[in-house]
């Protein structure tokens, strides 16, 4: 079947409650959602991501990429050759990791449907609920564990804390955290660059003689800096993941062969959609290298794919797919949901979206 049309929506959603990291305030969400149609009226969607601080995409600029060059190498293609168009998409411009994405991301739905199946048994899998972590937000000491608890309330097991902001506190700020919920929740730490290597490997340190228990540590250390990131890894027990360093499988190849992280967050937007995804996800299966597939501030369109991902491949710690829990309304019709910290993919054709709303 011929694809035909390409349109862009403008999606905004309010977050039930503020996501608040070291480097913003967010009280709703936004995202570029494309849309392609098929000569039979079978639709795709997909979901490009504002992200400034980490690719540098904005939602006017992702918007232009999908009107204009990546719409041109799919319409009147035919939404079949799924290989051909998502390789057509990846080498059509520089950069532009979320509407690339997006892009992917609706071929695999308009193809899924166009079968019948769902996008996970599309991948390959009968799974339709996958586990996610949920972020505790930046902010006091006691408000901390306040909102660390409320989430163990709200059904998460794996919580994630921002960190990064200020390395002579953030020590006290996770062993609080870790004393307040206790063994009712797995906790992990992203310092969104925000450490040096001596702050980190000092940081850790100090949290593993108080006790230890974090999973992981997230991107302690500038993303272009690997021979940091290197020393970090060799320095502590705890393992250490590499988000902002690893945009696609040039990266990754570069930490395996460096020896610079133990771990990996895949994100869509970072790699260009569910192709490339699948790869680095294979890539770190043979070399050794942990995973979980995260995502941006995304709705339920690019979290639906993420998660479908990890039904269909896997990861070897629980995947960060919280960003669409935060809508105080699902902005689509459809879709997944949210039960406690289980997302639950809808068994029905492609990401089983109706509309956008
Ligand atoms: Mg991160």
């Amino acid at each position: 079947m011929t694809i035909v049309d390409v349109r862009c929506h403008h999606l905004t959603t309010a977050l039930h409650s503020p996501f608040v990291t070291a480097l913003r305030r967010t009280t709703d969400l936004e995202t570029t959602v494309v849309e392609i149609i098929d000569d039979t009226g079978e639709r795709g969607f997909g979901e490009a991501p504002q992200v400034w601080r980490v690719t540098g995409e904005s939602l006017e600029g992702s918007r232009a990429c999908l009107e204009g060059p990546l719409a041109d190498v799919v319409r009147g293609r035919s939404s079949d050759d799924l290989v051909d168009l998502t390789r057509a998409v990846a080498e059509a411009v520089v950069g532009n990791f979320g509407a690339k994405a997006a892009m992917d991301v609706a071929l695999h739905d308009l193809a899924a449907r166009r079968t019948g199946l769902s996008l996970p048994r599309f991948l390959g899998t009968a799974r339709h609920q996958v586990e996610t972590d949920v972020t505790v937000s930046v902010g006091e000491l006691s408000q901390l564990s306040t909102d660390a608890l409320r989430r163990v309330e709200d059904g998460f097991t794996v919580l994630k804390l921002k960190v990064g902001t200020d390395a002579r506190t953030d020590t006290e700020r996770i062993v609080a955290v870790r004393e307040a919920v206790g063994d009712r929740a797995r906790i992990r730490v992203d310092a969104n660059q925000g450490w040096t290597a001596r702050e980190a490997i000092t940081t850790i340190c100090a949290i593993e003689d108080a006790g230890g228990g974090l999973e992981f540590v997230e991107q302690p250390v500038p993303a272009a800096d690997l021979a940091a990131l290197g020393r970090v890894t060799a320095a502590v027990d705890t393992p250490i993941m590499a988000d902002e360093t690893v945009f696609g499988l040039r990266d990754l190849v570069e930490v395996v062969r460096r020896n610079a992280a133990d771990l990996v967050n895949v994100k869509l937007a970072k790699c260009g959609g569910l192709s490339t995804a699948r790869t680095l996800l294979e890539f770190s299966r043979t070399h050794g290298v942990g995973t979980i597939v995260g995502s941006m501030m995304e709705g339920p369109i690019g979290v639906g794919a993420a998660a479908s991902l990890v039904a269909a491949l896997g990861t070897t710690y629980t995947s960060d797919l919280d960003a669409a829990w935060w809508a105080a309304v699902s902005p689509v019709e459809g879709g997944i949901e949210y039960h406690g910290g289980t997302i639950v993919l809808p068994d029905l054709p492609g990401l089983g979206i109706g509309s956008v709303k």
